[in-house]
């Protein structure tokens, strides 16, 4: 299943596993060799300097002007950007922008991530304002727009969000008629919460043809009959802009459609992907950022006659945002790895480039979710417990964490929100296996043959490192695989309302990613710099997978309790304990060691 590629598409010599969307459930724990933030290239590692120095430089010092919206600075801001190269990464060089990996992109999202307003407006230009044109545009509109967005001449937006239909965008009320003469298109409907709208002269906005087929337009600012509504007053983010769009008989050329007519889903669906990787890539960025600053202030603050980093529950609190933001990383960029791998290779040139370029990001929109959902929980729950560090001064505004917390929020709301994104994680996963585009049934036979007679299953702890985590995932994946046959036995399409099930099956699924990335990761720094250096990532992956090993059994007898008839049940929890590993884990010592590895760095250092 697995075959070999090419790490990156900027020079990496490095060769990682080219598996399919999902495949992780269906391989050996650490048998893949995933990318990892170890094995960036010098090249990679500047554009990250860039981006690091373009924030220190334009963003730190005027995030009390940004958060206060002052006319014109957000559109300066991103402009300076273009002029450094941050606006164009993912424009194809022949348009004007560095056609870059998306491994340096993921590097971007995480430095300008220190500032959520302008993470904001930055992701929504380059990712779901630009990516539309890049992958479905035609050469004509291509050329027109992408030179001057990849500069920053000229900001995007995206507007498929309308009052009536959010989570179910395909519910868009907005219509688009063709006039009789064939040469305008007239656009009836309104959007609501479009990031950038206050500024941007390019909206990507879904409408109905002849309230049918779902479409893509690109519409530009000035265009009769688009108005920009005022801007929201929001919990968080407030220096971005966010506005409704009313559109009033807007008139647009012909050629305004993106893509093909009633393709739009397409251009919605394969943009929101890619904003979910992002954004759990992002959500790396400012979980590192409150790292710093709960460290910082923990060191300093003293009660008790003592710096409050040296009391045991404070450093639990760092030892597991720390623990949280290595595993974080390690899905983010093992995904980063996955989508260069499968890129590298195509032809810009080429008649079906886009066609391309859409099956790679098509390909990974489980991974996609699971790091949006993954990431975003894991910033909410950092910012909160950064916030709890500080007392009574996280509560306070002159404090960054105040910001920081509030700022946060956003996340598991937009890009689908994370009950939206929790349903698709199974669901696509399911359908693939039921298309063989994933050979789950054959897991799932194999673990029918070994329950049949359970003394015969191998449990010798493997040799070599990580030996007891690498078991507890690989038995994991068994368990749920189990488990998710007995729904699909049991409700065969009917699964699909099913969502308390499916909630299940999707942290499951969200779990052994992260484990299965996490325990990977920390075997490749062992095999490259030994096991003394790796004493921390070890650490780090023996604590949560102690802990997600637990929340993966936890959840699948809660959903046999529910699932499963009174003469099922006993057997069918006996056989999923069949998989489940009681070792011995020190926990409280694993954090300790791993606390004061920040407390001694002054955040995440790895
Ligand atoms: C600051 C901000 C910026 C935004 N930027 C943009 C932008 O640039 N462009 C754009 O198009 N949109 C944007 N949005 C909109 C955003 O994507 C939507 O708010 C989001 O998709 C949720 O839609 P909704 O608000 O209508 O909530 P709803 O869809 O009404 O959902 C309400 C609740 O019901 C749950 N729910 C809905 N359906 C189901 C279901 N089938 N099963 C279980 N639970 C369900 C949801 O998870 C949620 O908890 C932005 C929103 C905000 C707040």
């Amino acid at each position: 299943m697995a075959i070999s590629s090419r790490a990156t598409g900027s020079g990496s010599k490095t060769e990682i596993t080219l598996s399919p969307g999902g495949g992780f459930l269906l391989e050996g724990t650490g048998s893949a060799t995933v990318l990892t933030p170890e094995m960036l290239t010098d090249e990679q590692r500047m554009m990250q300097r860039t981006a690091e120095d373009f924030l220190k430089r334009e963003v730190d010092p005027r995030v009390p002007e940004i958060e206060a919206k002052k006319p014109g600075l957000m559109r300066a801001i991103l402009q300076k950007a273009g002029e450094v190269g941050l606006l164009g990464h993912d424009v194809p060089e022949i348009y004007g922008g560095l056609g870059g990996d998306k491994t340096s992109s993921s590097l971007i999202t995480e430095a300008v991530s220190r500032l959520g307003s302008f993470a904001v407006s930055y992701g929504a230009h380059v990712g779901i304002g630009t990516m539309p044109i890049v992958l479905f545009g035609s050469p004509e509109q291509r050329q027109k727009y992408l030179p001057k967005l990849a500069t920053g001449e000229l900001i995007a937006a995206y507007a498929l969000t309308e009052p009536g239909s959010g989570s179910d965008a395909l519910a868009a009320k907005t219509s688009a008629v063709l006039s009789a003469d064939g040469k305008t298109w007239k656009l009836n409907g309104s959007k609501q919460y479009i990031t950038n709208a206050g500024f941007a002269d390019v909206f990507t906005v879904f409408a109905k043809v002849d309230g049918e087929k779902f479409t893509g337009f690109l519409i530009e600012r000035g265009a009769k009959g688009l108005v920009v509504g005022p801007e929201e007053h929001k919990l968080g983010i407030r220096g971005s802009s966010t506005c409704p769009l009313i559109l009033e008989d807007c008139e647009i050329p012909v050629d305004g459609v993106l893509g093909q007519i009633g393709q739009g889903h397409k251009i919605a669906f394969n943009i929101l992907n890619i904003g979910r990787w992002k954004l759990g890539v992002g959500a790396v960025g400012a979980a590192k950022y409150c790292l710093e600053l709960g460290v910082g202030y923990s060191r300093d603050r003293k009660q008790f006659g003592k710096p409050i980093c040296e009391f045991d529950l404070i450093r639990k609190k760092l030892g597991d945002i720390a623990t949280n933001i290595f595993v974080t990383e390690s899905m983010a960029y093992r995904t980063a790895g996955l989508l260069d791998a499968r890129s590298h290779g195509i032809d810009p040139a080429a008649p079906d480039a886009q066609k391309q370029q859409i099956d790679a990001i098509e390909e990974h929109s489980i991974e996609a979710s699971i790091i949006k959902v993954f990431g975003s929980e894991m910033l909410h729950a950092t910012a909160d417990e950064t916030l709890q560090i500080f007392g009574g001064a996280g509560y306070i505004e002159d404090y960054p964490i105040e910001r920081v917390s509030r700022d946060a929020r956003i996340n598991r709301i937009f890009e689908g929100t994370n009950e939206i994104n929790r349903l698709l994680v199974p669901g696509t996963l399911l359908k693939r296996a039921m298309q063989g585009r994933l050979p789950l049934m054959a897991l799932v036979s194999q673990v029918h043959m070994e329950l049949v007679d359970p003394t015969k299953i191998n449990r010798k702890i493997p040799e070599g490192p990580l030996g007891a985590e690498r078991q507890k995932c690989d038995f994991a994946k068994r368990a749920v695989s189990y488990a998710a046959s007995l729904g699909v036995q049991k409700y065969m399409q009917g699964i699909t309302d099913k969502q308390e099930l499916l909630g299940v099956l999707a942290d499951c699924l969200i779990q052994l990613f992260a484990m299965d990335s996490a325990i990977s990761r920390t075997m490749q720094i062992i095999a490259a710099k030994g096991e003394g250096a790796a004493a921390i990532p070890t650490a780090m992956t023996q604590l949560f997978v102690a802990k997600a090993h637990g929340m993966v059994f936890d959840g699948l007898r809660e959903m046999l309790m529910w699932m499963s008839q009174d003469e099922e049940w006993g057997r069918e929890i006996r056989d999923i304990n069949t998989y489940y590993e009681l070792t011995r884990v020190n926990t409280f010592s694993l954090r300790r060691k791993i606390a004061k590895h920040a407390i001694e760095a002054g955040g995440y250092a790895l």
